[in-house]
């Protein structure tokens, strides 16, 4: 009943932005990512009899109203999915009894985000990964690994993909259960490092589900996703080749083109603030120089800096001098979400 899991964060190469299907959250394309080995969610989830609700502690904190009832919904999925597993004759209409009925127990959840939450770090992406796999577990649900990245996806879209390690794609599919992601390469084909440059950590105004709904209401959007396909393809093969250069370039159109459309949507989504201006600035400076170094923005205003071990250094001595930066996350490519046998409870 009670069960545990670690799952990295990712930074999308190429972004999931806008959906076809906001109930299914299924995407409009296709998207590619690598999961963080060192931006981590750790995740206990207990299914307790008597419970009259499920409790979320949130990095130590009972979390909101708002949070709670994404986790609870999330719940709710994977407890109607092991209802008919875990009891043949369940009977969805019959009195639950809650000593002998646990897919109805509500549960005990406690998690712990190792980086700032709603920040543009994708918190969602592997704290729903974590919660996923915990839970699963704790209800005895025997699922592929395809199954609980499309189950993470209901919860948050790009959780899908922090399943797997290294690098990955969300093939965005047009059902349920053909959204989910598949690695395309292991962490180690490629020590890529992605340094993140935290210039807030304070969750951000426009979430990434708000952000997503007013997508289509931008002019821009059409113009993305006739390029999308391209980009996709460029990454693809820049990370199977271990090209940086190729890599930095396409990812870095892919993050314009995203906050084009969320910065032309009705109403205007500004993820971006003076120091992410500050570090965007920096990194095209160092580049000029001589220094391979790339950026990517989610929907946050922190900067992903994506270099090669080699140049860590410089990148971080420079990223020191940028009054603006008030952290720096070292991230390479990190495994997939996996269960733990110690519990955080
Ligand atoms: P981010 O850029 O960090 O993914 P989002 O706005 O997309 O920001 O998601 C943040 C939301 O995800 C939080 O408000 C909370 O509802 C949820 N969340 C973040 N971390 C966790 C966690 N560890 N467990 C459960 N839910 C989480």
């Amino acid at each position: 009943m009670k069960a545990s899991a670690r799952a990295g964060a990712n930074i999308a190469f190429v972004k999931y932005w806008g959906q076809a299907d906001p109930e299914l959250n299924l995407p409009l394309n296709n998207s590619l990512s690598m999961t963080l080995d060192n931006a981590f969610t750790l995740t206990t989830v207990e299914f307790l009899p008597h419970l009259a609700a499920d409790a979320l502690t949130l990095n130590g904190e009972p979390a909101g109203a708002a949070a709670t009832r994404r986790v609870t919904a999330q719940l709710d999925r994977l407890r109607a999915l092991a209802a008919p597993q875990q009891e043949p004759g369940f009977r969805h209409d019959a009195a639950p009894n809650p000593d002998s009925n646990p897919v109805s127990w509500r549960a005990r959840v406690e998690s712990r985000n190792s980086f700032p939450t709603g920040a543009g770090i994708a918190s969602s992406a592997s704290g729903f990964a974590a919660l996923t796999v915990a839970a699963a577990a704790g209800l005895g649900l025997d699922l592929t690994l395809a199954e609980l990245s499309a189950m993470a996806r209901l919860a948050s879209g790009s959780a899908c993909r922090s399943l797997h390690g290294g690098y990955v794609e969300w093939l965005a599919g047009t059902s349920h259960a053909g959204s989910y992601a598949v690695q395309i390469a292991p962490p180690e084909h490629w020590r890529l490092i992605d340094a993140v440059a935290v210039v807030s950590g304070e969750p951000k105004e426009v979430s990434s589900e708000a952000g997503h709904r007013l997508a289509s209401t931008s002019p821009f959007l059409a113009a993305r996703l006739a390029t999308v396909d391209a980009t996709l393809a460029a990454c693809r093969a820049a990370i199977l080749a271990r090209d940086l250069v190729a890599l930095g370039e396409a990812a870095e159109a892919d993050a314009l083109s995203l906050h084009a459309v969320a910065l032309t949507s009705r109403p205007s989504v500004w993820y971006w603030n003076c120091g992410t201006q500050a570090v965007v600035e920096a990194v095209r400076a160092w580049r000029r120089e001589g220094l391979p170094a790339y950026f990517t923005i989610d929907a946050g205003p922190n900067v992903h800096i994506l270099t090669l071990p080699g140049h860590l250094p410089a990148v971080r001595a420079r990223l020191a001098e940028i009054p603006a930066v008030k952290e720096v996350i070292v991230c390479g490519p990190g495994s997939g979400a996996t269960l733990l046998s110690e519990h955080l409870f």
